[in-house]
């Protein structure tokens, strides 16, 4: 006997709930790769790319999951021997800067810990420092999708304007394109990367590298370019095989034009409402919770929270064991503790996270929530009452 049949909520920050409308799009025979349809879905898919990050720069589409964009935006910016900054909140950025290390990248590390924003005055400090501006670039994430961090990107441009540093600004929104507000030009974003399979709906198998003039200038003297990697090519492809460097990954691009489809009839400010107002009804249900008993957010401020992941901490004999509940009985996958190990702690099983992003409304978030609630209860893990009235009552007000 069981209570989880029916659809399942893959309630995890990527990859996340692929919507209808994207696997009806992508079921179809293999198309024509040499002319035709799919030369005009290319067309219309880049621009529609860079609607969503808000900028006339460019983008170059990889077919590589995030780690690839991550080796695509470095190799075309730096040689062997240059420096970065790394600005760490969380588990992702270091796997970037990590990634810059194995290129020979010399990367200077800020690490503001697992439960704190970029500070911005350390960042000042340490551009400051480097008078003879040796820091090719600060790279850093605008939500880490391990703590649920939302850095302050526009704040981070006015930083390196207010020293007049020249270093270039490279983001990943992996986590957070197509969720949480992103003005890419506005706010002096030079180098953008992102992936297919979390705000982008569409399964995982797309990198995507946005950039622009500045950061195209970089490669001029860019050494780690190579042929695979290097943006140039790919952002004015003379022929169709150029755009992908090869065969053009033809399904995936069907469904990203659907995914793309359902983001513009929304509206970008309308996307990022809706993930605000989604993730405002889940903290206010962790609120009721953490009432009483173990259950906390990792994060006390909700300025830098996430809208599309939020990461919870519940104690080290309760977060497998919730999950595992919720998944079993109630059919919905909540994501692991990730980037949290301790030595207290060396599984991160007193973590676990909801993914709220993408193709996402407020009847999943309340399952979600109700499915929670109601591991908690079968559990006997302790935790305060009203948490489905307090995301309800959210929901009304939004
Ligand atoms: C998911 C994610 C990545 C890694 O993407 P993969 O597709 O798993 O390689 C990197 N950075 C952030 C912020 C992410 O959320």
């Amino acid at each position: 006997m069981t209570l989880s049949r029916g659809s399942h909520y893959l309630a995890i920050p990527g990859p996340s709930v692929i919507p209808d409308e994207v696997l009806r799009a992508m079921h179809r025979p293999a198309p024509n790769i040499y002319t035709g349809e799919l030369h005009e879905i290319v067309d219309t898919i880049i621009p529609d790319l860079k609607r969503v990050a808000m900028t006339s720069g460019d983008v170059a589409i990889y077919i590589c999951n995030g780690h690839g964009a991550w080796e695509a935006a470095l190799s075309n910016v730096f040689s062997r021997g240059d420096s970065a900054l790394a600005l760490a909140t969380g588990h992702f950025a270091h796997g970037w800067a990590n990634v810059a290390e194995q290129l020979g990248i010399a990367v200077e590390r800020l690490d503001f810990g697992r439960r704190a924003a970029i500070d911005l005055d350390k960042v000042e400090a340490a551009l400051r420092a480097d008078v003879d501006h040796r820091l090719k670039a600060v790279m850093c994430v605008q939500v880490d999708t391990a703590t649920s961090v939302r850095n302050d990107i526009r704040g981070l441009r006015a930083v390196l304007d207010r020293v007049g540093h020249p270093a270039l600004l490279m983001v990943d929104c992996i986590a957070c394109l197509g969720v949480d507000e992103l003005r890419m030009d506005d706010w002096g974003v030079d180098v953008m990367v992102t992936g297919s399979q979390k705000g982008l709906m569409t399964p995982p198998g797309l990198g995507f590298v946005y950039f622009n003039g500045r950061a195209d200038a970089a490669r001029d003297g860019a050494d780690l370019a190579t042929a695979y990697w290097d943006w140039r090519p790919r952002v004015n492809a003379e022929r169709f095989y150029q755009y992908f460097c090869g065969t053009a990954p033809t399904h995936h691009l069907y469904g990203l034009r659907a995914a793309l489809d359902l983001i513009h009839d929304e509206g970008m400010e309308a996307v990022w409402y809706r993930h605000a107002a989604l993730a405002r009804a889940i903290w206010a249900a962790l609120d009721a919770w953490g009432a009483e008993g173990p259950l906390e957010m990792n994060l006390s401020d909700p300025a830098i929270r996430s809208h599309g992941v939020t990461a919870i901490r519940i104690g080290k004999e309760n977060g497998a064991r919730l999950r595992d509940w919720v998944s079993e009985h109630a059919g919905v996958t909540l994501g692991i503790g990730l980037g949290m190990a301790s030595d207290e702690d060396p599984a991160a099983d007193g973590y676990f996270r909801i993914g709220h992003m993408g193709h996402v409304n407020a009847q999943m978030v309340l399952g979600a929530l109700g499915s929670i609630d109601t591991g908690l209860k079968a559990l006997g893990i302790p935790h305060g009452h009203g948490a489905l009235e307090a995301a309800t009552a959210v929901l009304a007000r939004a």
